[in-house]
């Protein structure tokens, strides 16, 4: 690790001011940043400190909207009472990430700004050829071991899956990013999640300085209605092998679905939603053979590189089983 300059922020409009500096950055809970560092990827001359900043850290439910302050810890949120009642899938999405430990230590703001973890990526020793890291360098990945890899999203620059499981049910129920800086933005997250396309170094739209302050989720029956299915290698204490965050909302018959809302994680470059899939299903009557014709498309345009073709199989498993089980099917 590079020596490098510790600051604590005393004010969020400090920090702000602070980060804005060349080769600044946050530190939140600390755990993808000073895991990165230790690894050589990211190489800050200085660090501002905000763990200590007010205000930051509140989570309120009103009638419309839910809104979680980007310094929350993640096991603050999955206990939420107020949150597990009118967001099952934001809950079950934070328990089923990272380990008790690390749930208790990583904020909310941290954990959406978390990076890829490709293992080209994350071993400058001895790959150089990594265009997010490196652009320009090329990609280990496309040629290398890519069962961790994306099916949807990719380019020929990089195929790295955003690995994250909270952003996933956000991108289902059209949260924002509300983000200060020299003014204050809100960004719809969809909007916040960048293609790799031929920079896959450019990850979101912050510019430097630009600090998360919060979340927004608005309230909807779907969301009330919803649920976070995560598949993996083990049972726990692991990333997605593919993910699907759902929420359903049914017409007063009971049979027929109103709204409905997808998203996958775990296969994707970044957090993906399935509005072809939303729409195929809004108008249809919720049983099982129509759940799994509908969950079939949830791949369209996927492109396997190899080991990673597997992928292509179990996304449409995990959509239909995640919303059988959110529409009471067993
Ligand atoms: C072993 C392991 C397993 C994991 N498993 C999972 C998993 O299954 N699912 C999952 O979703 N995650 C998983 N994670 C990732 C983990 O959730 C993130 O590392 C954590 O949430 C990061 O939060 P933090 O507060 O520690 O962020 P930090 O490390 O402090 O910051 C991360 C990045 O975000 C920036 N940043 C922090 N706060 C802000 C802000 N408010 N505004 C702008 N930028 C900011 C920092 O500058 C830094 O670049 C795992 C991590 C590890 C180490
Ligand atoms: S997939 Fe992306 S992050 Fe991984 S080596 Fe290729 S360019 Fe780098």
């Amino acid at each position: 690790m590079r020596p490098f300059d510790y600051l604590r922020a005393q004010d969020t409009a400090a920090a702000i001011a602070e980060a804005g500096k060349p080769e600044t950055k946050f530190l939140a809970g600390g755990i993808t940043l000073l895991d990165l560092m230790k690894l050589n990827v990211e190489r800050p001359a200085r660090v501002v400190d905000i763990t200590r900043l007010s205000g930051l850290d509140t989570i309120e439910v009103s009638a419309d909207v839910i809104r979680i302050g980007a310094l929350a810890k993640m096991s603050k949120v999955a206990d939420h009472a107020g949150v597990r009642e009118a967001a099952p899938v934001l809950s079950e999405s934070l328990w089923r990430a990272a380990s008790a430990q690390l749930r208790n230590m990583a904020s909310i703001g941290g954990n959406l700004m978390q990076r890829t973890r490709c293992t080209y990526f994350r071993d400058p020793g001895a790959y150089s050829n990594c265009n997010k890291r490196n652009p320009g360098s090329g990609c280990a990945a496309i040629e290398g071991i890519n069962r961790n890899h994306a099916v949807l999203g990719t380019s020929d620059a990089c195929i790295a899956i955003y690995p994250g499981d909270f952003a996933v049910s956000l991108v289902a129920f059209d949260a924002d990013v509300l983000v200060r800086g020299t003014v204050a933005r809100r960004i719809p997250i969809d909007e916040f999640y960048l293609l790799p396309g031929q920079t896959p170094h450019l990850e979101h739209p912050l510019s430097p300085g630009e600090m998360i302050v919060g979340i927004e989720i608005p309230r909807s029956a779907a969301l009330k209605r919803s649920h976070y299915l995560k598949v993996r290698d083990r049972a726990s204490y692991e990333f997605a092998a593919a993910s699907a965050a759902v929420g359903i909302e049914m017409e007063a018959d009971g049979r027929t679905i109103r709204d409905v809302r997808i998203a996958v994680g775990g296969v994707a470059t970044k957090p993906w939603r399935l509005r072809a899939v939303e729409a195929s299903l809004k108008g249809k009557t919720l049983d099982e053979s129509t759940l799994r014709a509908a969950a079939a498309a949830a791949v369209e345009g996927a492109k396997s590189s190899g080991h990673n073709a597997f992928k292509i199989a179990l996304v449409p498993k995990v959509v239909a089983r995640a919303l059988m089980t959110v529409g009471d099917i067993s």
